[in-house]
């Protein structure tokens, strides 16, 4: 049995909106006591010194997606839909080596900016594999951070999921997007079952989960087999959910009834369950995961550089639904910053209407950053806090940091000040991931290296499909919106448009 003492520095309390002078005693990767400054430590305990900083509870990434690190500011003007369609050119022609190396860059940097923990949904064309699963996986128990990795799979292409999508195309694109069809539901599944059955890592570190992407991305066969899978396996499932405007209407279109109440029927809802971004949930599809106690993951960031819309997390709240706050992945955000994920999700509830009342407080968004992204991990009982019995998941930041010149109100600035610009020290399960400032899992040095020689081989290996994407701008990029602009009744809105 190993001993930590954290002495000297300001733990934050989120709910009470505290930070007050107090040691942590920690025991091998939990926190077992918080005391009072110089409060006895077991006889060999490291002391380390916190000495004018602020300890919060790491942040919880609830949404981002490993193999977007190496495609990060590769576009600009992109809806979602435009973002599929660049799928191919900027994820394309990966190895084994660029799934570890893309997810392992997201990770550094998350941890350099105050994130302990992150939900992973990790895509791999055409279908998972064991090992890029396992390299994925290991990317992350290297840099010695928390994660849920799920691999995020379909069984019909883009093209075969929206409505009208692929006769608007001429001739020879549709013969090239058909070529992007998905292997069936059944290969799929069994690939998800083999590297569930192989996976070797403590699932305290590093666990599975299953993400069928997009509901009409997927039949429901596919989605109820994913649901059998993660059922089998305690495992969370996750889908991208009411994210566009153009999948709430195809949702309609399809099934009669939103993409929510939709999951809700085939009975795939449940305390396990999270819809990402939910920008288009109505009322009644918020009431549906509340009641079943599903969490919502919420992406301000992704959500306005796509032009998905404006959550609305107050009503999401109202309806007891638990919230997380994510960046997605950082090739639609460009970054994997949790403060300014936090920040836009404040900012995002107070555009909404003149009623501040609404508005979401900065201690509910810290909290959805750290204990509601742990429960929609299902960390819910082990991470997001700063407290006895729960992991030593710890973030220090330096009081002496013009963010914190003057020290007003620990919250308030956490959410509305701190950038990332003042992390100094990082620890995960008691482990100094980060001591001041410096990483010390990971070569920098080397990482560059690579990142600089992967982007290189995938431009090269991947210029084909950037034409090919350039192709299908004109015809993807009307279509769409096209589609968006259909009536769709949204009650928040409160007019009916149709
Ligand atoms: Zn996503």
């Amino acid at each position: 049995m190993s001993h930590t003492i954290v002495r000297g520095g300001l733990v934050l309390d989120i709910a009470k909106g505290t930070a007050e002078p107090a040691d942590i005693l920690i025991e091998d990767d939990a926190i077992r006591e918080i005391g009072p400054p110089g409060c006895p430590a077991p006889d060999g305990a490291v002391e380390i010194s916190a000495a004018r900083r602020l300890l919060h509870p790491g942040l919880v990434n609830a949404h981002t997606h490993g193999h977007g690190n190496l495609a990060k500011g590769m576009g600009d003007r992109w809806t979602l839909e435009l973002l599929l369609a660049a799928a191919p050119w900027i994820t394309g022609n990966r190895s084994t080596e660029d799934k570890y190396l893309s997810t392992q860059l997201g990770a550094v940097e998350m941890v350099l900016k105050g994130c302990t923990a992150c939900y992973d949904l990790s895509f791999e064309w055409p279908l998972p594999t064991t090992e890029g699963l396992a390299q994925a996986a290991a990317a992350y128990a290297d840099v010695g951070m928390r994660a849920v990795v799920a691999p995020m799979v379909a069984d019909r292409s883009f093209y075969e999921a929206i409505p009208g999508l692929r006769h608007a195309l001429p001739p020879p694109l549709q013969e090239r997007v058909a070529e992007l069809r998905l292997p069936p539901a059944e290969a799929t599944l069994s690939a998800i079952r083999t590297a569930l059955h192989g996976w070797t890592l403590d699932r305290d570190r590093v666990r599975p989960a299953v993400a069928p992407t997009i509901p009409h991305h997927c039949s429901d066969a596919f989605i109820s087999g994913c649901a059998d899978l993660a059922r089998e396996f305690d495992l969370g499932l996750h889908s991208h959910v009411a994210e566009s405007k153009v999948q709430a209407v195809t949702g309609i279109r399809l099934y009669g009834r939103t993409q929510t109440a939709h999951l809700a029927a085939l009975g795939v809802l449940g305390p396990h369950f999270t819809v990402a971004h939910g920008v288009w949930l109505d009322e009644d599809d918020m009431a549906l995961l509340g009641d079943r106690g599903a969490s919502v993951a919420h992406n301000p960031g992704s959500n306005m550089r796509l032009g998905s819309g404006l959550a609305d997390t107050r009503a999401m709240l109202e309806r007891r639904v638990n919230l997380g706050i994510g960046t997605d992945g950082a090739n639609c955000s460009d970054n994997q910053n949790m403060y300014e994920a936090m920040r836009l999700a404040s900012f995002v509830s107070k555009v909404q209407g003149p009623d501040w009342r609404r508005w979401l407080t900065t201690r509910e968004a810290a909290l959805a950053a750290t204990e509601g992204g742990a429960r929609a991990l299902g960390f819910g009982d082990r991470i997001g806090r700063i407290a006895p019995g729960y992991k030593a998941d710890i973030v220090m930041l330096d009081l002496d940091h013009p963010n914190w010149l003057p020290l007003n109100d620990p919250v308030n600035q956490l959410v509305h000040t701190e950038d990332g610009t003042a992390v100094a020290s990082v620890m995960i399960g008691g482990r100094l991931v980060v001591d001041n400032r410096r990483i010390t899992t990971v070569d920098l040095a080397r990482l560059r290296e690579r990142v600089a020689a992967a982007r290189d081989r995938l431009a090269a290996a991947n210029a084909d499909s950037r034409r090919l994407y350039e192709a299908l701008v004109p015809v993807v990029g009307s279509h769409c919106p096209g589609l968006a602009a259909a009536p769709y009744h949204v009650h928040r809105y409160g007019a009916r448009l149709d």
